[in-house]
């Protein structure tokens, strides 16, 4: 109705402000739609900067204080119409209390808000409602939940990652919220991070491509869709790889590093149109990215031509002054950061912004162009996201929530998840008729298998939730009967805690209790954790997972390694202990049923290791590395048959059945500037099972002006194959797939050598400019 009613007004009424030449040129790109325009000439100056801020859930609910919400959780009106009403508060995060909450319930809750922003206010603009639904609707009982995102891009598969993404948009959308913050593009290259498993992994062009999948999934055509949501890539730009390893701690990476390997991901997330972007609540060379004009303005709004919203993450305009101290009161963080280009502030608690900005406006610190401009496009989103027709959704108008359907697609992206690194004397699978020991901290965890964002922040409340779900210990008890499973955890997690502290836990009956077993399942790795809360002090897993391996071996029974975790822990020592090792990330509510599928043969394990599998705490290195880093020994730092360097290696994950290749074809060995060259090769299943098979294209640059990446992967396919069955597989690479950022900080080719390799066939063509 409100639409209706907008059309027919008048448009363009406002005269610009003093906006600098710079704003002005990023501004000038955004679309301009005659219904927003329209609100934007009527709109009064704090009602702008009201759209601009951002507040958590709990800070308008009844309860002691902002930060804390009574339960059953209910708004307090009062507080509602004074941050909706009188401060005229455009979005609203996150859940109450850090809890997950009915389908009925959000609708309830976001009724009530919309009821106030469409009704009592002046202009009637409804309020966008934001979440962080990241592997799954996060925040939302009864939602289906998939791997987390490095589970994901273990699967190299793009179909399965698409569809994830279209489930989790359906079922935030039936939990009436529109606004999605996911993907994350940032790069998963030190194991270090505690948010590595948030990412698709190490490599660039593989998380462009899933990244662009997740994106589709979630945003389809048409966001006014009521099947789908806005989605927010984040975190803009180079979070991920801070110096220390440990979350918003400095950065220093120069402009080429930035435009190789963090840049991509985000320049064809916004060329394919994403409707918001969230910054990197780091610093990088000393700078908050939050303050940083270059970046925000420059490179994402001018550069790449964003013209969607742009998002802070959590307190992060308070963190120029609090933290980061560039600074010297928080009203001069509100003019450092809004003028650098942020749009829209994740308060999350406290009102002053506006305060502060209206003042600043006033006082010309902050030009009204650069207001309008960040308002048109909150508007611009909510236009889009059909917000003026349809403020809240109905679960009732969503029939396939949580249903088995969406249920199978989650079963099926954990079993391609899976990923085989041993497999001595082909142990795996085992026969249905064994007797085992399932063991580790990670054994009967519904927390461990899904990680952090899972109904709660740090997923401490999954196994509140999740009860209906199999852990690893039901479902293997599930494939050979329960009288033949015995269980002893050996080691357990403090649950109270909200990261992966853990304790010895009668490790002595651990190994009494091998005595009657065939094999030992003996699952490792993390509790859940997001965040500061998952930085850590030493890669290695925890002495007490690592005493109980040994204490184990020495049982003589054979040993298969689950590794349940969100990271690469450090696992040198116990390795060779192990007859086969399965890692298995974080796989969500149907991780216990993926893995026992594949221990058992049921499923062919056919997920690669989408990052470099570290063997020690000093050698993290990546698979697309420098030359130089090959030489520590002559044969090779990255190489993973040699002993000393890497565990596994980026790409690695085996099969029960084998792939031969063959007939690796160039249609020409020359390629020249504008053409493109097409590369094919033979796969054929030579085992006995089907299996699925990714099919990888390197390249490697012979000699060019920076000194070139041993490997870079440019192509990716995922085929299924019969036994005995051969497919060609084709890919198609330009001269843009080989280009590189050189010393001026600009994408060129040169020309050259480079050769073209899939599995252990090369070809070499010549670049010709
Ligand atoms: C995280 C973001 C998240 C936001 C909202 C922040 O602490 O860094 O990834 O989207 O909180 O929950």
């Amino acid at each position: 109705m409100k639409k209706s009613l907008l059309i027919g007004m008048s448009v363009l009424l406002f005269i610009f402000g003093c906006a600098s030449e710079k704003t002005d040129d990023a501004a000038a790109t955004v679309e301009r739609i005659p219904e927003v325009e329209a609100l934007l000439a009527q709109m009064t100056l704090e009602e702008k900067v009201g759209q601009m801020a951002q507040i958590t859930l709990d800070v308008i609910t009844k309860g002691e204080n902002e930060m804390v919400s009574d339960e059953p959780l209910v708004l307090d009106m009062d507080l509602v119409r004074r941050a909706v009403v009188d401060y005229g508060v455009g979005s609203i995060l996150n859940t109450a209390n850090n809890r997950a909450r009915t389908v009925e319930k959000w609708h309830t809750v976001i009724s009530q808000i919309q009821d106030v922003a469409m009704n009592e206010t002046r202009l009637g603009i409804p309020v966008l409602y934001g979440i962080d639904a990241i592997h799954g609707t996060t925040y939302t009982a009864g939602a289906t939940f998939f791997p987390q995102q490095i589970g994901q891009g273990a699967t190299f598969n793009r179909d399965l990652v698409r569809k994830a993404a279209e489930i989790t948009a359906y079922e935030t959308r039936a939990s009436s919220i529109p606004w999605n913050f996911s993907p994350v593009l940032d790069m998963g290259r030190d194991p270090r991070f505690a948010r590595l498993w948030e990412t698709f992994g190490e490599d660039v062009y593989h998380t462009k491509v899933l990244g662009l999948e997740m994106i589709k999934g979630y945003e389809g055509d048409d966001i006014s869709s009521p099947y789908r949501v806005a989605s927010c890539p984040k975190h803009f730009l180079g979070y991920g790889t801070p110096l220390s390893g440990k979350d918003r701690t400095p950065a220093l990476i120069p402009e080429i590093e930035l435009r190789e390997r963090h840049l991509p991901p985000f320049e064809a997330a916004v060329k394919a149109g994403v409707q918001t972007i969230m910054v990197n609540s780091g610093l990088i060379n000393g700078v908050p990215v939050h303050a940083s004009y270059e970046l925000l303005t420059e490179l994402l709004k001018e550069e790449l031509g964003f013209t969607g919203l742009l998002l802070t993450d959590w307190a992060d305009i308070e963190n120029l002054h609090n933290r980061d101290r560039v600074a010297a009161s928080q009203k001069e963080a509100v003019k450092l950061a809004i003028n650098a280009g942020i749009d829209m502030s994740m308060i999350p608690y406290n009102l002053d912004f506006c305060d502060y900005l209206v003042e600043l406006v006033k006082e010309g610190e902050v030009p009204m162009s650069r207001i309008d401009d960040a308002v048109r496009r909150i508007l611009n989103t909510k236009f889009k996201l059909g917000l003026f027709d349809t403020p809240v959704t109905h679960y009732e108008d969503y029939p396939l929530f949580g249903s088995e359907e969406f249920e199978s697609v989650a079963l099926e992206t954990a079993q391609e998840s899976i990923t085989l690194l041993k497999n001595e004397n082909n142990i795996l699978p085992l026969s249905k008729n064994s007797r085992i020991l399932v063991t580790g901290p990670n054994s009967n965890s519904m927390r461990a298998l899904n990680g952090g964002w899972t109904y709660s922040w740090q997923g401490e409340k999954v196994d509140e939730f999740a009860q209906d779900y199999s852990t690893i210990l039901d479902a293997i008890r599930g494939k050979v009967g329960a009288g033949n499973v015995m269980f002893r955890e050996g080691v357990r997690y403090d649950n109270d805690a909200a990261y992966w502290v853990d304790e010895a836990f009668d490790i002595p009956g651990a190994v009494r209790a091998a005595a009657n077993v065939d094999y030992i399942v003996i699952v490792l790795g993390e509790n859940s954790y997001t965040e500061k809360p998952g930085d850590l002090h030493d890669l290695t897993l925890s002495q007490n997972q690592i005493d109980l391996a040994k204490a184990l071996a020495r049982t003589g029974k054979p040993m298969i390694l689950v590794l349940n975790q969100g990271r690469p822990r450090i696992i040198r020592e116990i390795e060779p202990l192990m007859s086969a090792v399965v890692n298995a990330y974080l796989p969500g509510n149907f991780g216990g049923l993926a893995i026992a599928d594949v221990i058992f043969g049921d499923y062919n394990p056919n997920g690669k290791l989408p990052f470099t599998y570290p063997m020690y705490v000093n050698t993290l290195v990546t698979y697309d590395h420098k030359p130089s880093e090959n030489q520590a020994r002559m044969e090779g730092v990255y190489d993973y048959e040699s002993d000393f360097a890497i565990q596994y290696p980026f790409g690695f994950g085996l099969s029960y059945t084998t792939f031969e290749y063959s007939h690796l074809k160039v249609s020409s060995d020359q390629l020249t500037a504008n053409e493109s060259i097409e590369i094919s090769v033979n796969v054929k299943n030579t085992g006995d099972r089907q299996g699925k098979e990714v099919v990888k294209l390197f390249t490697s640059l012979h000699y060019a002006s920076i000194t070139p990446d041993v490997q870079r992967l440019r192509r990716f396919d995922k085929i299924t194959l019969e036994p005995g069955e051969e497919k060609m597989v084709t890919f198609t690479l330009t001269p843009q797939d080989i280009s590189f950022i050189n010393a001026r900080n600009d994408r060129v080719n040169e020309a050259g050598y480079f050769d073209v390799m899939i599995s252990d066939l090369v070809e070499t063509i010549s670049f010709i400019e």
